[in-house]
Parts: structure tokens; sequence; C-alpha cells
């Protein structure tokens, strides 16, 4: 069942019209299309939607111009810093993408070059850093409890290739692993986000598989999203992370189906 609930278009930083992923997940056997776009950042207009209205009327338009085709979801990458009015959305899917210190935003995942400026807020100490991080986000997710927990553990983009800084450190692992059992708590759905394998960055999609395993054993529930920034990407390495997903044990996955969170197996 070919479906991604996370995906970007040029209403925030995304090559391509919503119309044009429609129209080539149609082409490709998709049942159905959620849209995420990120959300308004006071702090940060690089990346997040300018025009949300205009982004509302225009996914709605399309959910009923293919409304015979392809199920259509009108959802939002909400930045954990950044609340919205959550009933504009058919879903939310909750991101945190900065760290907040000394009264100030500082964006992990632009680049590696703001990731150093954020521990370098965090006084350098990677540790802090991801207490600080998963502290926050896991506050946000337990009180919020968006529809899907978007990628968790974004802090790690830069670790196989650029910045070495927590994957070889097994005191990483022990704050990781504590506060996925934290967010595992909120019933949640996390996904797991192939976007960092197609542009790159990671080897293995986000959550890394050491918290996967935790989340299966807890009884978490997971959903594939590829974060897609062009329609090219849309089931980007899905194949291959569901064979990861089935070898860390679970058997199904969850995806939007008639307006509601639905397992299918995997
Ligand atoms: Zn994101
Ligand atoms: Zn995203």
């Amino acid at each position: 069942m070919l479906a991604n609930f996370h995906t970007h278009t040029t209403f925030s930083d995304g090559k391509n019209t919503p119309e044009e992923v429609v129209r080539y997940a149609i082409e490709k056997g998709f049942s159905a299309v959620g849209f995420s776009d990120h959300g308004y950042t006071a702090y940060d207009g690089r990346y997040c939607m300018k025009d949300t209205a205009g982004y509302i009327a225009e996914i709605k338009r399309l959910k009923e111009k293919y409304a015979d085709q392809i199920e259509i979801y009108l959802g939002v990458e909400e930045d954990s810093h950044s609340l919205l009015s959550r009933e504009d959305f058919d879903y939310i899917i909750g991101s945190c993408h900065y760290l907040y210190a000394n009264g100030a935003y500082y964006s992990i995942d632009s680049n590696c070059e703001y990731f150093t400026k954020a521990l370098a807020a965090a006084g350098n100490d990677e540790l802090a850093f991801a207490k600080a991080y998963y502290g926050h986000f896991c506050e946000y997710i337990q009180t919020r409890k968006p529809d899907l927990i978007g990628h968790f553990d974004l802090l790690t983009k830069f670790d196989e290739k650029e910045q070495a800084r927590f994957l070889h450190n097994e005191d990483y692992w022990a704050i990781a692993e504590q506060y996925t059992l934290k967010a595992l708590k909120s019933g949640c759905i996390f996904e797991v986000n192939t976007g960092m394998i197609t542009r790159g960055f990671r080897s293995s999609p986000c959550p890394h598989e050491r918290l996967l395993r935790v989340i299966h054993e807890h009884g978490g529930k997971v959903a594939l999203s590829s974060d897609s920034h062009q329609r090219e990407t849309l089931n980007g390495c899905f194949a291959e992370t569901e064979e990861l997903l089935r070898k860390v044990g679970f058997s199904e996955r969850y995806i939007l189906k008639n307006g509601q969170w639905t397992s299918v197996p995997l």
C-alpha cells in the first residue's frame, strides 16, 4: 500500500507544486498522499509557509479534483517551538528543528555550520545538547500529542559524514533511549523518515535502528515517511526501510485510510 504523509511542496521548501506531486503519486499507484509543508515560524523565514491560507485552499481544491483517483490529506509539519491552529489540518507532524538557548533559536538541521552553532549554544557539550533537544521535544510530544513524531533523532543528521558527535558514544545512546521511552508514553506514531538517506546524509532512516528496537520492544507504532522535497523521492528508500522494519520485528505500519490512522501489514 503505497502512501506518504510527509511531503513538502513549493508552499514551503519543496521543488514541486502540490498538483505536480498528486499527478506523480497517481501515476505511481499511491493510494494516498498527505501534504505537510512547514508551519510558519517567526524566528526563521527560510523554510516555512508564508501563505498558509493559500496552501489550505489549494490542498482542499486538489482533494476534490482528484477524489476518485487518490486520497489526499491536508497535513502540516509543525515546529515544536511554534504551535499552529490544529483544527485547520487533517493531521500534524510534530518536529523539533531548533534548539532554544540564551533567548535565540538555533537551527539544528539546516546545514552542518548551523548545527555547529547550535552545539556551541549548548556549550559544545554533546550530551547537554542531546538532553536539551530531547527534553524539549518530549515535553512537546507529551502535551501536544502530534499524529506523527517527526524525525525523532534529527540531531544526529550530520553524524555519519560531517561531524561524529553522538552515534559512537554510549552515553548518548543512554540519553536517546531514555527519551525514546518518554516519547513512547504519548502513544503517538513515530515516523520512520527516509529523507536523510535520499538526501545523502545518512545510511539508515531516522530514528536510528537502535531506537527503532526500543520502539518495537515497547509496542510503539511506526509510519513510513519520505520527507520528500521533490516528487521523485515520494517513496524514496521505502523498500529497504520496510525490510529493516521487518528485521527489527515490526509486522505493521500506519497509514491514513478513509481519514483514520490504520495499520497495514509490512
Ligand atoms: Zn522536518
Ligand atoms: Zn519535513
